[in-house]
């Protein structure tokens, strides 16, 4: 809607002004507005010539009327009123026929937009597609080597084809190691595809989630360790069941150790605690850490696929940026969700919520 104010009374005039110098305001066979201009106008000199030929007293003939227009000369500016009346209106019905035109274009032109933009959805969808079958391809053809080596290397330690020097065994160890991170990568790599692909399921069923967060912790105490970082465990002893997929709400409670261990300081803390809530059957779970923190304008992107915090040629530290993607989809699964609190410098706190059983 034209809100009035001077600026759109201007346009409206200049619309109008525009239209008079166009043809179509005059085509009286095209432009059904000046007909009905001209018709409103034809009363205006029968009305005036009427009344003037009562008030002189005379009969309505063709030269009473001839002899009173030319006795009185304003009524040729009466007789003009058709053609005035048809040509103000004329304009209008083309000020309307052209905004009708432009909304025609728009949406001629939204339409095929919208075809544009559905094919280009199509097109990305397809390549979307076999982005996922590729990555989930190249996962399990990466996979079946890299078990090999593992089983080569773990073998090789146990030093039964041959005894190692220390030298040797450093390396093995070193090697066990890095291929335990890309085993973990692969994994991460396969998880996903099965996500997109929507085939990543969940088992819910009850579960003591502080023997699984007990198991957590003892599973990464020597990740701690070796960095400094003390892990403190603050949950209640009576931790009521919650409904959950013991293996894969194991896989999140370690997504996020592993990056409180990872992005803290040597010297800093771990805590792990919860609240219950009663009148909604929940409970959240806070994993606290001292570490680097999270700009704030960071902080819903974290939650995205292969989004890293910090600029890539900065990094220090190991991951592929796909642990948080996976664990709220894991949480998502469990009608439970995932957010953040964090401050830079000062440390990070993820909460996560289930349902209790
Ligand atoms: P990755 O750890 O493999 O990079 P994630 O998906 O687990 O991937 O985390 C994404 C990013 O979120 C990390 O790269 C890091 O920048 C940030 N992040 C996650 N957890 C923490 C944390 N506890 N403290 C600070 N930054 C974090």
């Amino acid at each position: 809607m034209i809100k009035s104010n001077p600026k759109s009374f201007l346009i409206i005039v200049q619309e109008f002004l525009k239209a008079l110098k166009q043809k179509r305001t005059y085509a009286v066979f095209k432009n059904g507005y000046s007909v009905f201009g001209i018709l409103w106008g034809v009363p205006v000199p029968i009305v005036t010539i009427g009344i003037d030929l009562y008030s002189s007293g005379l009969s309505p003939t063709l030269n009473n009327i001839i002899e009173i227009i030319l006795s009185h000369p304003f009524h040729f500016f009466f007789l003009l009123h058709p053609l005035f009346f048809g040509i103000v209106f004329g304009a209008m019905g083309t000020v309307r026929y052209n905004k009708e035109q432009k909304i025609k274009e728009f949406e001629e032109s939204l339409m095929r937009k919208n075809i544009e933009l559905k094919e280009s959805y199509k097109k990305l969808k397809e390549l979307d597609e076999l982005k996922s079958s590729f990555l989930s391809m190249v996962s399990h053809e990466l996979r079946t080597p890299l078990t090999t080596i593992q089983g080569y290397i773990t073998f090789l330690l146990t030093e039964k084809p041959g005894t190692l020097n220390e030298a040797q065994r450093e390396y093995l160890k070193t090697s066990e190691e890095e291929t335990g991170l890309l085993n973990h990568l692969i994994e991460e790599l396969l998880d996903l595809s099965k996500i997109e692909k929507g085939e990543f399921k969940v088992n819910l069923e009850s579960v003591d989630i502080s023997e699984v967060i007990t198991k957590a912790i003892a599973a990464l105490q020597l990740s701690a360790d070796s960095q400094g970082v003390i892990m403190e465990n603050n949950l209640p002893q009576d931790l009521p069941l919650v409904w959950a997929d013991k293996e894969r709400i194991f896989q999140a409670v370690t997504n996020l150790l592993e990056n409180a261990i990872k992005f803290n300081r040597n010297g800093g803390r771990v805590n792990i605690s919860s609240f219950e809530h009663p009148e909604n059957k929940k409970i959240t779970f806070c994993i606290c850490d001292t570490g680097i923190g999270i700009k704030e304008d960071e902080l819903d992107k974290i939650f995205d696929r292969f989004y890293q915090a910090e600029p890539l040629g900065k990094r220090k530290f190991r991951g592929c940026g796909l642990g948080l993607a996976i664990t709220k989809s894991i949480l998502e699964l469990h009608k439970g969700r995932i957010w953040v609190e964090s401050k830079v410098g000062i440390g990070s706190k993820f909460f996560f919520e289930l349902n209790r059983y």
